[in-house]
């Protein structure tokens, strides 16, 4: 891989976008440096950026004793895989994460097999390096409501699951503006195309559709995604978020509410999962070309995080679990 080097942008009153050059690729994995009088960096990036990250904050002038914060929308690895080897770099950060994924961050063994899982042990090697703990003094828990207080301006916490249970958004006092995390989804920005991210296995559409509106209502100023970067209209970026939400959870059920109809031999777990990427894959390519205006997917690129096959894992899982509730409701 060639060396890496990172992508700086500011994208508002004191806050700076750096862009992580995930799996060597630009335009897909935002942190987002706080210049607060106690300076605060939201996501960490994973482990294997963690160079590029590096770069960025010794390039805006933070020196090992300057960061006081570092602050997880939620666990995933893409956003807090760096975040133990950034607390040894950084030893006076205090690390911010829901409560529900902090025991993840002290302890990250579950997480890291659960991901290996997902992706393939050589694949997330490659994409997201070693993920090292963070020590638990030095994690502080978050709930919806809290307040971190950055010194000279504040991050308001909305709990906003849907994409993972322990997700959160961030309200930045001074601007407005939110960090939205992976809760809209992901807007790939090169073809203005948004598309949702609701892999398994924690995925709820209510919460995630819920999670938007919260949002929406709750932003003044652009929203600060993780994938990625800033978007200036943020009712627009919401409404279309939704409707994706809606569009991709209403193709799972209908796909899989027509092979459950036919004849013969129930499907498998794996053949549904199959015939609602099958069907993704279609709906992907339609909405690429009518987002970008005219230019064909790219599926390799599209799918280098959260792909069609993992939103279709986590909506047919999402189904299957819903109607199961239901039948076990229905007959007791
Ligand atoms: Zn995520």
């Amino acid at each position: 891989m060639p060396e890496r080097h990172p992508v700086v942008a500011s994208v508002g009153e004191g806050i700076e976008q750096v862009d992580t050059i995930l799996g060597g690729d630009t335009e897909f994995n935002a942190v987002y440096l706080i210049r607060a009088s106690e300076p605060a960096l939201v996501e960490a990036g994973p482990g294997a950026d963690l160079p590029v990250v590096l770069e960025a904050l010794e390039t805006l002038g933070l020196g090992a004793n300057d960061l006081a914060h570092l602050v997880l929308t939620h666990i995933h690895l893409d956003h807090a895989g760096g975040a133990g080897a950034l607390a040894q770099r950084f030893p006076r950060a205090t690390v911010w994460v829901h409560s529900v994924g902090a025991p993840h961050l002290a302890d990250p063994t579950r997480l890291v097999a659960s991901t290996a899982r997902t992706y393939g042990e050589g694949r997330m090697r490659a994409l997201y390096g070693e993920t090292l703990p963070v020590p638990e003094d030095r994690i502080e828990a978050l709930d919806d409501g809290d307040v971190i207080k950055l010194g000279d301006r504040r991050l308001e916490v909305l709990y906003t699951p849907g994409h993972a249970s322990h997700h959160v958004a961030l309200r930045d006092s001074a601007t407005g503006s939110i960090f939205t995390g992976e809760a809209i989804g992901s807007h790939l920005p090169w073809a203005d195309c948004y598309r949702p991210a609701l892999p398994p296995p924690e995925v709820d559409v209510e919460a995630a559709l819920r999670s938007v509106g919260l949002i929406r209502a709750a932003a003044s100023g652009p929203l600060l995604t993780s994938h990625f970067g800033a978007v200036s209209d943020g009712d627009e970026a919401c409404e279309r978020a939704s409707q994706r939400i809606r569009e991709w959870s209403g193709t799972a059920q209908r796909v899989m509410s027509d092979i459950r109809s036919q004849a013969g031999e129930p499907p498998t777990q794996e053949e549904e999962v199959e015939d609602v990427a099958e069907a993704f894959r279609t709906l992907a390519a339609q909405e690429f070309l009518a987002d970008s205006g005219g230019a064909q997917i790219d599926m390799a690129r599209y799918n280098l995080i959260g792909s069609v096959e993992m939103n279709a894992a986590g909506l047919s899982r999402y189904w299957r679990k819903r109607w199961e509730k239901e039948a076990a409701e229905a007959s007791s």
